[in-house]
């Protein structure tokens, strides 16, 4: 049996609508036990739409580093939490790419997400290019070590999602051999810090998952769950990749 709880998460990103909250929500609270952990991550201003049910949580998709004050259009993790989100996604690669969100920022949101209390969703993950130059567990083990590497203590409360940017929204997800060996490789990177976090740490795999692919990637030994994006968005797909994952 699995030691660790299957997790799958919706990235809404900047997409959805009250109506999409409400058949999100009908079609998840009807959905029988055993379950993963199941979170969505709407855009902020859903978050209060959400009705309370025990089979899913809420998270966001970003938050400042700041604590409070003086920056415009940014939310606190207090402000987080007050609006009923218990994890965020931190680094995902559209902020690192499109909004060019530095380790040492990534960093900052992993400890100010704990400290008040939100689980971290870390995204990790190569390009293409540097996966075609061999570059990958390089590229992984730098964006670890820029998160854990000063703050060992933070592993404990974390989640990491491995995500490579070539398979996000792409519709070419990695193999399930690719990512497992990947997942395999940072779980022992990670024991490095802290030997028992890391068995205990949920290591969940985003990048075109969908309800065909998601069976083989949650029967690998390493692969905690999913981020999903696009199918995120549609409430029978969603259902059926959270069903999928309780089975694993
Ligand atoms: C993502 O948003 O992180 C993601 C994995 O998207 P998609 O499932 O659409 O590839």
């Amino acid at each position: 049996m699995r030691q660790r709880k299957p997790l799958v998460v919706a990235n809404w990103k900047m997409n959805g609508n009250s109506e999409l909250v409400q058949q999100m929500s009908e079609a998840l609270s009807v959905l029988k036990q055993p379950l993963p952990d199941i979170l969505i991550c709407p855009p902020v201003i859903f978050l209060a739409d959400f009705p309370k049910h025990p089979n899913y949580k809420l998270g966001a998709q970003n938050l400042s580093e700041q604590l409070v004050g003086a920056f415009t259009g940014e939310i606190s993790a207090d402000m987080l939490c007050a609006s009923g989100a218990s994890s965020v996604i931190v680094g995902h690669s559209e902020r690192r790419a499109l909004y060019g969100e530095q380790d040492s920022v990534i960093s900052q949101k992993v400890k100010v997400a704990i400290e008040a209390g939100l689980t971290p969703i870390l995204c990790v993950g190569e390009t293409l290019a540097q996966r075609e130059e061999e570059k990958t567990l390089q590229v992984l083990a730098r964006q670890l070590d820029a998160v854990y590497a000063a703050q060992p203590h933070l592993l404990a409360h974390s989640v990491v999602s491995y995500e490579p940017v070539w398979a996000i929204g792409t519709g070419r997800t990695a193999t399930p051999e690719q990512a497992q060996q990947v997942h395999q490789f940072m779980r022992q990177h990670l024991a490095q810090y802290d030997a028992e976090a890391a068995n205990e740490l949920r290591i969940i795999y985003g990048g075109s998952v969908t309800a065909a692919n998601c069976e083989a990637l949650f029967a690998e030994a390493d692969i905690d769950g999913a981020l999903i994006g696009g199918a995120s968005l549609k409430v029978a797909d969603f259902s059926a990749i959270c069903t999928m994952a309780k089975d694993s």
